[in-house]
């Protein structure tokens, strides 16, 4: 049964998941497993690991009970994912005396931060791997089976894997993602991103068309374009001669181009970063989604200006606005942080009533957690007590949770163009996708020819807090 739970940038359904594509088992005579945690960022580079791997001639096991060598690519965002990192590991620890033959690599943030000390700290591993350094891994791998070992966590100003094909772990055959950049220049006090990804840059403009050709020519209907910070892509336009650039809004017209039955998605957008060029090319295609992943973090300007996002309460209410000007019936998210050093109740009320006025489709609510190394950590007290923190979390899940039901009520009667991602989870007698507002809407197949990367014209009947529910138009 098809869950559709791909399309999130982080979901917490998707923690810790190993991939289940079976198409590409069993080719090498070493194989290796893989699990993910973290951000869609994170998913898509286990897949250009993947591709490293199996271009080397390892083969992919589910099982890690069979796997000669585990990997886990891992997430500091909060002290949270850490912590599941850490548990999983001890997880490992019986089937390593088992098998002493078998190599634990540790890739991504975690082991960015960490480096050596990971090893050091948790004796069962053999790799640690940064998020730049995964075209080394063969060698890694090698130098570890020797015994030693093996540790890059040097970070790139120019590593893309721009040139490397992903190999789609546990794909719906329907919806991709593609990074279109790496890092992030922004410093946001709260965050561990700039010290774990690095400097940002752009992947070059050609192997993203040719990424996403290739995705429409194999049956794909939606990328979402991924980068940290997608509204600053920059890069040079190859048929210039070097002399142009290309932005990103460039960029999502290019993408959009290559057919109107590819549907264009993107995350994340930083509030300062998005343009009216992006909301106007936005309006002037069908296929990109009207729909904004747009973090605000905090209602309150005195925080916000501690985060250091850049941004006053004010001028973010005002993107708000001109995307609902240019864009009517826009779908809007964002990520929200409670509990931030020094946050008053006002602030924290500031929130809501920003939550309030913008009406999110939806939101990833988190409370704060300290992170070492950040710019908070060194200036700010973190002087919020757990409980307040976690109190105000609940606050603002509870509006949030109020406001995402009364947007799904809002569109019975209405008609979406939803894209099949697949059966229902519940009925294989129902087909199940997403309106390009990325509501998820489930109707009955009726016997017509439908399938899997079919657009159909539904009429919402009906909903539950999650899921829209309808009947294809006559
Ligand atoms: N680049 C994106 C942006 O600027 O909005 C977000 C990237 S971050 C991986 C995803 C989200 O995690 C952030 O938007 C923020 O809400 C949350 N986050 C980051 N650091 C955090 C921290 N120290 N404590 C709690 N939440 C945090
Ligand atoms: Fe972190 Fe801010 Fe960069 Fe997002 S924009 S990754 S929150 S530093």
């Amino acid at each position: 049964m098809f869950e559709l739970t791909q399309n999130k940038i982080h979901d917490e359904k998707r923690q810790g998941e190993a991939f289940a594509s079976l198409a590409v088992s069993g080719l090498g005579q070493k194989k290796f497993y893989i699990e993910s945690y973290g951000c869609a960022m994170n998913f898509a580079d286990s897949e250009v690991v993947a591709s490293i791997l199996l271009e080397k001639g390892y083969g992919i096991t589910q099982n890690y009970e069979q796997a000669d060598l585990i990997l886990l690519n891992t997430c500091s965002i909060r002290e949270k994912a850490e912590l599941t990192v850490r548990k999983r590991l001890t997880e490992f620890r019986k089937v390593k005396k088992e098998n002493p033959g078998l190599l634990v690599g540790v890739l991504g943030c975690m082991a960015e931060r960490l480096k050596s000390k990971f090893i050091e700290e948790e004796k069962l591993v053999d790799l640690v791997v940064g998020p730049d350094a995964y075209r080394t891994l063969p060698g890694l791998i090698e130098e570890a089976e020797t015994g030693q070992k093996g540790v890059n966590v040097l970070l790139s100003r120019e590593e893309t894997y721009g040139d490397i094909s992903p190999i789609r772990l546990n794909s719906n055959g329907v919806t991709a993602f593609v990074s279109i950049m790496r890092g992030c220049n922004n410093m946001c006090s709260f965050c561990v991103v700039p010290f774990t990804r690095g400097r940002e840059r752009s992947r070059d403009a050609t192997s993203i068309i040719n990424e996403c050709k290739d995705l429409f020519e194999n049956g794909f209907r939606e990328v979402t374009l991924l980068g940290q910070n997608v509204d600053s892509y920059l890069t040079t336009d190859p048929s210039t001669n070097g002399e142009g650039s290309v932005t990103f809004a460039n960029l999502l017209e290019m993408v959009a181009k290559i057919s109107p039955l590819l549907r264009v998605r993107f995350s994340t957008s930083h509030p300062k970063d998005l343009t009216d060029e992006v909301l106007f090319t936005m309006a002037k295609y069908d296929n990109i989604c009207k729909y904004i992943h747009l973090p605000v973090q905090s209602g309150s300007t005195r925080i916000l200006q501690m985060m250091n996002r850049t941004y006053t309460r004010e001028w973010y209410i005002s993107k708000i606005n001109r995307i609902r000007e240019i864009l009517p019936g826009c779908g809007l998210s964002t990520d929200m942080i409670t509990g931030f050093c020094s946050e008053t109740e006002e602030d924290h009320k500031e929130t809501l009533s920003l939550m309030e006025y913008c009406e999110y489709e939806l939101a990833y609510m988190y409370y704060y957690s300290e992170r070492p190394g950040t710019l908070a950590k060194r200036r700010y007290k973190d002087d919020v007590p757990e409980e307040i923190k976690k109190r105000r979390l609940q606050e603002v899940i509870a509006l949030h949770r109020i406001q995402s039901l009364a947007g799904m009520q809002k569109e019975i009667g209405k008609t979406a163009k939803v894209l099949i991602e697949g059966n229902s989870k519940k009925s294989d007698n129902h087909w199940a996708g997403r309106s390009d507002n990325n509501k998820v809407v489930v109707f009955p197949k009726n016997n017509n020819d439908l399938r899997k990367g079919s657009y159909a014209d539904v009429v919402i009947t009906s909903c539950t807090a999650g899921t829209l529910k309808g009947e294809i138009k006559k």
